[in-house]
């Protein structure tokens, strides 16, 4: 008989938790985070003009700060600070660190048409407080597809189960958007981004707001806030993890 076409029950372990799946107290997760962007290309602009990378920064460490308790995981971050390597080889860092996941982290913003100008603190700023909120990003190709849309849903779950909202604006049919939304209530889309066409295993670009509007940009200022999000990927990752 072929291995595929053996019973299920055949394969199952005797007893014990592994039953249920992996147990990830005894190999807990390598997850990479990726800090989007780099600081001398730092990405969008916010309402108040704050460069995305300090955003992305501050998300990623907070994330890996809040899991060193958390035994089922083994988070590690890498940046590329002077922006000397490539977005493709972001991935293949992360897989010759043995990560088993690869997220990357990321802040928000809007086509052009939607912006307007005003004034902060005596500087002249655009901003648009047309869209708000999270998206989820894999790759749309067979790669990992199955798995890394399994987290995204995990995460797009735990997020909007904390009150937080998906953004649908990358689906607009427009230059620069028109992504295909595979899950509209979890803000989950396809997208050929370099970091998730070349991951060498599941991978989710994580827009965590927008930050050219300003009240999300308010928000996110807002440790709880922002806490509310890192807990959601948390536990995203340690449901992901069980699965197996
Ligand atoms: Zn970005």
């Amino acid at each position: 008989m072929l291995p595929w076409l053996l019973s299920p029950l055949v394969l199952l372990p005797a007893l014990g938790e592994a039953a249920y799946g992996r147990s990830c107290e005894a190999a807990p997760l390598r997850v990479a985070v990726d800090v989007g962007h780099s600081w001398s290309s730092f990405g969008a602009t916010s309402a108040t003009g704050r460069r995305e990378h300090d955003f992305n920064e501050r998300f990623a460490q907070e994330l890996l700060d809040l899991a060193k308790p958390v035994r089922t995981l083994s988070l590690f971050r890498f940046d590329d600070p002077g922006a000397r390597l490539g977005l493709r080889d972001r991935p293949f860092i992360a897989a010759n660190r043995n990560a088993e996941v690869f997220l990357s982290i990321h802040h928000d913003s809007v086509n052009a048409k939607y912006m307007d100008s005003w004034y902060h603190n005596g500087r002249k700023l655009q901003f648009s407080d047309v869209f708000r909120g999270f998206s989820l990003f894999i790759f749309g190709g067979p790669t990992h597809f199955q798995q890394s849309f399994k987290l995204a849903m995990e995460i797009g779950e735990n997020l909007t189960s904390r009150g937080l909202k998906p953004t649908l604006h990358h689906a607009e049919p427009i230059p620069g958007e028109s992504r295909p939304l595979i899950n509209k209530d979890l803000g989950i889309y396809t997208a050929p981004f370099a970091v998730l066409r070349y991951a060498t295993v599941p991978a989710v670009l994580f827009e965590v707001g927008v930050i050219a509007n300003r009240e999300e940009e308010r928000d996110l200022e807002d440790q709880a806030y922002r806490s509310k999000a890192e807990d959601a990927i948390l536990r995203s990752l340690e449901e992901y993890c069980r699965m197996g």
